[in-house]
């Protein structure tokens, strides 16, 4: 175990070459492509001189600390159990999507003690893991970009990067590359010093009556729990305050299944111009010749695990078949079907009852709220700017406790403007600050004094409107 990575696997057996290609049906022809570790029973992984690594950690072990539902009368029943304190801190971001990610630097930022928790083993949630790849939202009528700070430093520290983002001209919608979104993200949060678990699904929350105190994760360590003096519900399907008991709207929308195509730029022009252009053939990316192709999807029920299970499987089949349909097309042989997303693509769940609304008539009156914190842009800027107030991001009932991205308070009507991803930043950078302003003042984020802040969002680059 305390072998540094790169030296001799502990437990070399004692099995000829030739038995080894055998064994792992590879020719010698193909296997000798590969490096041969002397002493090793394995070739060496590429870059891997000493190969593979294992070590008993414990034998004959039995989990401890169980406690197994049991069966009473056909009813199945959780026992009492201690669990056991996997970390402390003062704000805990849950939910490493656009929101949560902004969320978190915001707050650290704004010189909390912060943590952030996430289900799945990379950060971006939709945006990435959803292979939602083009960024709307962030501008309104007139072209002016309302989507600033964090959100806005992401996508400039991606222009950096190669093959990372395109579309970047004044008005236009970027296209990104998740891989990219994924590096960066990573690389801000370790600048940052966040405390950051993975592979950490949250499955409840600790209360003390009204007040949120933490939160339960599931992990392959167990369930354990984390101690928190505000959280952040960034879930994007309010996971967080459902469990805390706040009130909620449950709503249905299309879900949909994003997928990647390759080899776009190897279709035959002149026998594809004989036939008619295939349908679902998606948008450009960075990758030249790549499309990202988003699916619409029958309007369900995104917190059914009977219908999470039917799409993802629907979805799968549709999308093969019908990149085999194209492939059939003269002139579109080579395409072929790169990826399905891995995360299904759920737009709307859980709707926070929030302290304030965003409201359809506010865009439309251009409605100016005192406590503002942010300002909401729409698809190719078909709409004036409308505000966000903080009041939005509030529980009515609970404490200790902000959601921020697709499931803060807002009117059905609105939903698929609260929901886009530069929306989304600029939510989650209000939750960060306020709930960083609610720890060092000692008081709960309905308490914030709404000046300060506004000041500290500022500070920090985000937009709240042109002065009165
Ligand atoms: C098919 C589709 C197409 C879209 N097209 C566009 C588009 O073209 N342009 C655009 O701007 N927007 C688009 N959107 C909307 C946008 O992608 C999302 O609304 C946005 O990503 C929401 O950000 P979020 O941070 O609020 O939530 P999410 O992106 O959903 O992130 C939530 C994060 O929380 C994690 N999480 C969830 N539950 C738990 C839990 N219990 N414990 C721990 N972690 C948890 C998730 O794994 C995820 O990382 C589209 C959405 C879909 C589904």
């Amino acid at each position: 175990m305390s072998q540094p990575p790169y030296s001799q696997p502990k437990h070399s057996l004692p099995i000829p070459r030739r038995e080894w290609f055998r064994l792992v049906g590879l020719s010698g022809a193909a296997a000798g492509l590969g490096t041969w570790a002397p002493g090793s029973c394995f070739p060496a992984e590429v870059g891997e001189p000493g190969g593979f690594q294992s070590s008993i950690l414990a034998k004959n072990k039995v989990q401890e600390n169980r406690a197994n539902p049991t069966i009473v009368d056909g009813r199945v029943i959780q026992p009492q159990r201690e669990l056991p304190v996997l970390h402390r801190t003062d704000v805990l971001v849950v939910g490493g999507g656009p929101a949560g990610v902004c969320a978190a630097l915001a707050a650290k930022r704004a010189g909390a003690d912060v943590t952030l928790v996430e289900r799945y083993g990379h950060f971006g949630g939709l945006w990435t893991g959803g292979l939602v790849l083009l960024v709307i939202g962030h501008i309104v009528q007139g072209g002016k970009q309302v989507c600033q700070g964090i959100g806005e430093e992401i996508l400039r520290r991606l222009d950096k990067l190669d093959g990372a983002i395109i579309n970047r001209r004044p008005g236009a919608n970027p296209t990104v590359d998740a891989e990219a979104v994924k590096y960066i993200m990573v690389e801000m949060i370790e600048e940052a010093g966040l405390k950051v678990f993975l592979h950490s699904w949250c499955a409840d929350a600790i209360m003390a009556d009204n007040k949120v105190q933490g939160v339960v994760v599931e992990t392959k360590s167990g369930r354990q729990a984390i101690l928190a003096k505000v959280v952040v519900d960034a879930t994007g399907d309010g996971d967080v305050f459902a469990a805390a008991g706040a009130e909620f709207e449950h709503r249905s929308h299309n879900i949909g299944l994003v997928s990647r195509i390759g080899n776009l730029d190897r279709v035959d022009p002149e026998r594809a111009k004989q036939v008619p252009k295939p349908r679902l053939l998606g948008s450009p990316t960075p990758i030249p010749g790549v499309h990202w192709v988003n699916m619409l999807g029958p309007e369900e029920d995104g917190l059914d695990v009977n219908v999470l299970t039917r799409l993802e499987m629907q979805h799968r089949k549709f999308i093969w078949r019908h990149v085999q349909k194209v492939r059939s097309t003269p002139g579109y042989e080579k395409v072929y079907l790169m990826e399905t997303a891995p995360q299904l693509g759920v737009r709307i769940t859980r709707v926070l009852r929030g302290l304030n609304t965003v409201r359809l008539e506010d865009l439309k009156n251009g409605t100016r709220f005192p406590d503002v914190v942010g300002v909401g842009g729409s698809s190719n800027g078909s709409h004036g700017p409308w505000q966000i107030p903080y009041g939005a991001l509030v529980p009515v009932k609970i404490d200790n406790l902000l959601a921020a991205g697709r499931c803060i308070s807002a009117e059905i009507r609105m939903a698929d403007l609260v929901r886009l991803i530069p929306n989304c930043f600029v939510t989650g950078h209000a939750a960060g600050v306020a709930a960083a302003v609610a720890v060092q003042d000692g008081c709960t984020p309905r308490q914030v004094e709404v000046a300060k802040l506004q000041k500290i969002l500022r500070q920090q680059g985000a937009y709240l409107g042109e002065p009165d």
